[in-house]
C-alpha cells in the first residue's frame, strides 16, 4: 500500500484546465493518488459530476476552489477548502465573479483588436474545448484568451501570449474588479470554510508578503508545482510560526501547463484529515 497523498490543487475543463473531472478523477488514481481537491477558478462547477466519479473510483475528493482577489492593486489567489460545494452564499459568491470577469474579458478582447488581433467572444469560450452543457457555466479567463490567440496565429505559446500582451501590466492587460482579500477570507469562513493563501511564491513583493501574513487565512499553500524545496521552506516556516495549516498541490491545467503534471506536490494524511473532519462537518449541518 502506497503512503497517503492527496494533490490538493488542480483545475478542470470548468476554469482554464483542458481535463474534465472525471478525467481528473481517474488520472488521479491511476497515479496512487488517495485524495484530491479540484480548484477551478471562482467556480463549484466540477462538483456535482466530480463527486459522482470519485465515489465511483473510491477517492477522497475533498471540495475546492481558488479564488480571485486584490489586494489594493495587487492579485492575490485564495484556495478555499472543506465547505459544502453546494452552498447558496458559495454560488453567488461565483455568480458575482462571474459578472465581473466577462466585462474584463471584452475589455482585453477590445484592446487585442486595437492591436491587430481581433478574437470574437465565441472564440474565446471555445478556444479549450469542452461539452456544451459545460460552457455556461465554467469561468473564462486569461488563459481561454491565449489559446484564442495561438489559434489565430497571433503567438506561438501561452507564455509569449502572457509575456508580450495579456500578462499583469502587459499592454493588453485589464486588472477588472475583483474582491478584496478581507471580502474574500470573511466569505470564506461564513461557510466555515479553510481560506488558504495560494502560492506565496509568487506573490509580486515582500511588503504584499508581509501584509498578507497578517490576515486571518487558517493556512498556506506551502508545496507547490515543481518549486524548488528551498524556496518552499521558507514560506512552510512562516506558516508554521502562525500555527496555520501547510497546504499543498500541483496546480496542474493540462494542456495549458504541459510541463506540471498532477501529483508533482501533495499533502499526507495528517494534513488532509484535518480538512477532510471539517468537510463532514460541514456536509452533515447541510442535511
Ligand atoms: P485570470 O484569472 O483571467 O487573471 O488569469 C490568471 C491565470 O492565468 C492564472 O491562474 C494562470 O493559470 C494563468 N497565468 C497567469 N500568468 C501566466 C503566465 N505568465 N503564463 C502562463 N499562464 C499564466
Ligand atoms: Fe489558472
Ligand atoms: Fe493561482
Ligand atoms: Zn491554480
Amino acid at each position: 500500500m502506497n503512503a497517503f497523498r492527496a494533490d490538493l490543487h488542480c483545475h478542470s475543463i470548468y476554469s482554464d484546465g483542458t481535463d474534465t473531472p472525471l478525467e481528473l478523477i481517474q488520472k488521479a488514481v491511476a497515479i496512487g493518488l488517495q485524495g484530491l481537491s479540484i480548484t477551478d477558478h471562482d467556480t463549484l462547477s466540477a462538483y456535482p459530476e466530480a463527486l459522482e466519479a470519485a465515489k465511483a473510483e473510491g477517492l477522497f475528493l475533498l471540495p475546492g476552489i481558488e479564488f480571485s482577489s486584490m489586494e489594493e492593486k495587487d492579485s492575490v489567489h485564495i484556495l478555499a477548502y472543506s465547505f459544502s460545494s453546494t452552498h447558496a452564499l458559495l454560488t453567488q459568491f461565483c455568480s458575482a465573479h462571474h459578472q465581473r470577469r466577462k466585462e474584463r474579458n471584452l475589455a482585453i478582447l477590445d484592446l487585442l483588436a486595437a492591436k491587430g488581433m481581433p478574437i470574437s467572444e465565441k472564440e474565446m469560450v471555445h478556444s479549450i474545448p469542452c461539452d456544451p452543457k459545460q460552457i455556461l457555466t465554467r469561468t473564462i479567463g486569461r488563459p481561454h484568451i491565449a489559446m484564442a490567440m495561438i489559434k489565430k496565429g497571433y503567438v506561438a505559446s501561452v507564455t509569449e501570449a502572457f509575456h508580450s500582451f495579456i500578462g499583469d501590466n502587459k499592454p493588453c492587460f485589464v486588472p477588472g474588479k475583483y474582491f478584496s482579500v478581507d471580502e474574500t477570507i470573511e466569505t470564506i469562513h461564513r461557510v466555515n470554510g479553510f481560506a488558504i493563501l495560494a502560492h506565496p511564491h509568487l506573490l509580486s513583493s515582500a511588503s504584499l508578503m508581509r501584509r498578507l501574513m497578517e490576515k486571518p487565512f487558517d493556512g498556506l499553500e506551502g508545496y507547490y508545482a515543481k518549486m524548488p524545496k528551498t524556496k518552499e521552506q521558507r514560506w512552510i516556516d512562516q506558516g508554521r510560526k502562525k500555527n496555520w495549516i501547510i497546504t499543498g498541490g500541483s496546480d496542474y491545467h493540462g494542456s495549458v501547463k504541459p510541463h506540471i503534471p498532477l501529483g508533482v506536490s501533495w499533502v499526507d494524511a495528517t494534513t488532509f484529515q484535518i480538512l477532510w473532519e471539517r468537510y463532514l462537518e460541514n456536509n452533515e449541518s447541510m442535511r
